[in-house]
């Protein structure tokens, strides 16, 4: 649904859907929020975190920990496991009756799930997996000078208000697009789990919080789908995104994939409690799972040290990883890429150097 300039002006606030699993929260959501808190600074509005869920108690509050001003929760027996129709349902009502200006929703599997299924049935658009958030006001009008063919008069109010400006990869990672969403409302965006930093918790932002529970209408006939049992993973999925230190693989240790995936859990162990991760050239070849996977279709890190085993550096990985405080990078070939973005390289083959690597640790 397109709006005009009267309509745009009656939505308000920014709003975070915030993912809980069996009452708690995540990260993701604390993110968020905390950058939902810049935004809505900036804008001059509201922060609201909204919570669907079952027997949802006071836990909610910690959004407001990271600057929430308000939770809206909506509680319903019917919403105590994701379903895609249910959300839907509620969440869009809710939006319709309390009119958000922005919508963010975190890029985890239920959020891309949800948010395209929310944007279609609220008629307005959605911009998927964005790295960057703004609120800017000079894009829109540069890009209307710019352009000769629309009526500058007739689009004049929309000019004058702040947009939200989303940035994401676009092309398989080789440019960065900044969509802005000037005439449809919600603007709606799926943010990459771990791109944007967490606040620091303020208890007495807690405390200030308002929890506000809203009605919800709901019932069997709005389902198509049905959630008969979850099956939890027998596999503990490798927490790369809460990672400290992260060692790497890539399709430099084919050679040897037993014997490179080893010496790179060694290395991990021995740096102090540090993870594995892998490029997609590894994923792909079923070397390790996809919750390893780091790169522009995996996961987001900025740990405190990276350290990359034969990995060329693609573009696509180095879009996961290139913001980790410090990068070492071991690789054969001294004109591969990861050296660009390395604090400290290493020209050699990895399974004569991550022996000595681990070596030369133990010994300190
Ligand atoms: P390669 O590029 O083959 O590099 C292997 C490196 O190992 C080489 O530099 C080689 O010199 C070195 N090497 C070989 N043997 C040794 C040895 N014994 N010792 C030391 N070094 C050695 N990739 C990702 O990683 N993550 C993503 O999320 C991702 N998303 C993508 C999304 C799209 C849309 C596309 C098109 C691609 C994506 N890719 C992604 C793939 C990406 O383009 C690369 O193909 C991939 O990252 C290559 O993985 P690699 O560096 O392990 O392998």
């Amino acid at each position: 649904m397109e709006f005009n300039s009267a309509d745009i002006q009656a939505f308000r606030d920014i709003w975070v859907f915030c993912e809980q699993r069996e009452g708690k929260l995540s990260d993701t959501d604390f993110e968020l929020i905390s950058e939902g808190r810049k935004l809505a600074d900036e804008r001059g509005a509201r922060l609201v975190g909204v919570v669907l869920g079952w027997n949802l108690g006071d836990e909610v509050r910690e959004l407001g920990g990271y600057g929430a001003d308000e939770v809206i929760v909506c509680d319903h027996p019917l919403l105590e496991v994701y379903t895609t129709d249910a959300y839907a349902k509620v969440l869009c009502d809710v939006v319709m009756e309390e009119k958000p200006e922005v919508l963010l929703i975190g890029a985890s599997h239920i959020g891309r799930d949800l948010g395209p299924r929310c944007a279609a049935r609220l008629h307005t658009g959605l911009t998927a997996d964005c790295t960057h958030l703004d609120i800017d006001m000079g894009c829109y009008r540069k890009f209307l000078e710019e352009s000769s063919t629309l009526d500058l008069a007739a689009v004049k109010m929309d000019m004058e208000d702040k947009n939200l400006k989303m940035t994401r990869p676009a092309f398989g990672g080789h440019l960065m697009a900044t969509i802005i969403c000037p005439r449809f409302r919600p603007c709606m965006s799926t943010v990459r789990p771990g791109v944007m930093k967490k606040a620091a918790y303020s208890a007495e932002m807690a405390e200030r919080c308002e929890i506000r529970r809203v009605p919800v209408e709901l019932s069997d006939g709005d389902l198509k789908t049905r959630v008969t049992e979850v099956v939890k993973a027998a596999r503990k999925m490798v927490d790369l995104i809460g990672a400290d230190i992260i060692v790497s693989v890539g399709r430099g240790i084919s050679r040897d994939v037993e014997k490179g995936i080893a010496l790179a859990e060694e290395l991990a162990q021995i740096l102090g409690g540090g993870v594995v991760g892998g490029s997609r050239a590894v994923i792909d070849a079923g070397w390790l799972s996809a919750d390893h996977q780091i790169g522009q279709t995996g996961k987001t890190v900025h740990p405190r040290l990276y350290v990359a085993l034969g990995i060329s550096g693609a573009i696509q990985h180095k879009a996961g990883m290139q913001d980790s405080e410090l990068i070492i990078a071991v690789d054969q070939n001294d004109g591969a890429p990861i050296f660009e973005v390395a604090d400290y390289g290493i020209c050699g083959d990895l399974f004569e150097v991550v022996p000595l690597m681990i070596e030369e640790i133990k010994g300190v």
